[in-house]
């Protein structure tokens, strides 16, 4: 819901003030699914907002449900015809993660990466990325659950769409709204610089994540197409000065590549980047899903690789993945009617 055009209707007609604190609560706190269910309007002030403002601007295409039924994949259309996707994963201990899509494709063209095998269609609004995380809100109020988390890691780079994905996080955290804690909003970067060093300046206590993938800059280079504009001592040295500044923990997504960035030596240099800050730099390891040009580690050399970064005093989690039968799973999105789905272990 666009609430600026709803402010306009209301304005244009002369309403009272109230009017909007009641459209706003029936969108983002009763979750109710249309104009039609605002019974407290008048019947032509309905029929005015109706005709105005649609009440969603996102369309569900697609809705698709894992086997073990812990992952819902939607394929949105928005107005323009644009395709996005978002998923919701439900965890055994109650949390109900929803990834979101802040841009129509992507530029940054990571080569293990769906979206960024189609390019760059446009940025998303605001309200179409608070809408994808509405549109779960109103499937888990159905079964008596709500979202405990959002995480900013379906298709886009968030921080090249930055206004718009800090405006949403507002509208997620707005207590007069969706009500959801900072700390239960990640935004994940591949690692835009000024982007990063911008989030240490807001006053919310959101999480960061790092898609970093590699500890060497020649093979993130040939990996992550980013990594040229923003090699790792940039970077670093922007992480170390949001960590300085927000005190808070910084997560490194690291996908496991077969002999691409899985080897003995990467962990050592994984953790010999890392290890000054071991307090708040953590790392997930990532199972690669296919998508064509890579082979996922085996188990042995993901237990040998955490093992090393453990050894040296960083902290490792592997993620379980949700949703790769349905193209759910961490870099699969692709907007097609076929990235980041996972919870920690
Ligand atoms: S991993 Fe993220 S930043 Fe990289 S191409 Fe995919 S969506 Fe874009």
């Amino acid at each position: 819901m666009n609430i600026d055009a709803v402010q306009k209707t209301l304005d244009d007609r002369r309403e009272p003030a109230f009017r909007l604190a009641q459209a706003k609560r029936a969108f983002y706190v009763e979750l109710q699914g249309g104009w039609e269910n605002l019974s407290t309007f008048p019947k032509a002030l309905r029929e005015a907002l109706e005709e105005q403002v649609p009440w969603d601007s996102l369309k569900a295409v697609t809705v698709q449900s894992s086997k073990r039924g812990d992952t819902d994949k939607v394929l949105f259309s928005c107005a323009d015809g644009q395709l996005i996707e978002a998923v919701l994963m439900r965890s055994r201990s109650g949390r109900n993660t929803v990834c979101v899509s802040s841009q129509a494709g992507c530029p940054m063209g990571c080569s293990f990466c769906a979206t960024g095998a189609q390019g760059f269609k446009r940025n998303l609004t605001a309200d179409e990325i608070v809408e994808q995380v509405i549109f779960f809100a109103r499937r888990l109020k159905a079964e008596g659950a709500h979202v405990t988390n959002v995480v900013f890691m379906g298709m886009g780079e968030p921080f090249n769409n930055y206004d718009s994905v800090m405006q949403a996080v507002r509208m997620l955290n707005d207590p007069d709204g969706f009500g959801l804690g900072a700390r239960h909003i990640t935004v994940s970067t591949c690692g835009i610089v000024p982007g990063i060093k911008k989030m240490a300046d807001e006053d919310m206590q959101v999480n960061l994540a790092i898609s970093l993938h590699s500890a060497d800059d020649r093979v993130r280079t040939q990996i992550m197409p980013v990594n040229k504009a923003y090699p790792l001592n940039a970077l670093m040295d922007a992480l170390d000065e949001y960590t300085a500044k927000t005190n808070r923990k910084v997560m490194f997504e690291y996908l496991l590549l077969e002999d691409v960035n899985d080897s003995d030596s990467a962990a050592h240099e994984l953790a010999e980047l890392l290890g000054h800050n071991a307090r708040l730099y953590q790392v997930n390891l990532i199972k690669y899903h296919d998508t064509g040009k890579f082979k996922a580690s085996g188990q042995d050399t993901r237990d040998r690789f955490m093992q090393i970064l453990r050894d040296r005093g960083i902290p490792v989690t592997f993620r379980v993945s949700f949703g790769e039968d349905i193209k759910a799973a961490c870099g699969q999105l692709a907007g097609l009617a076929g990235n980041k789905k996972d919870e920690e272990e």
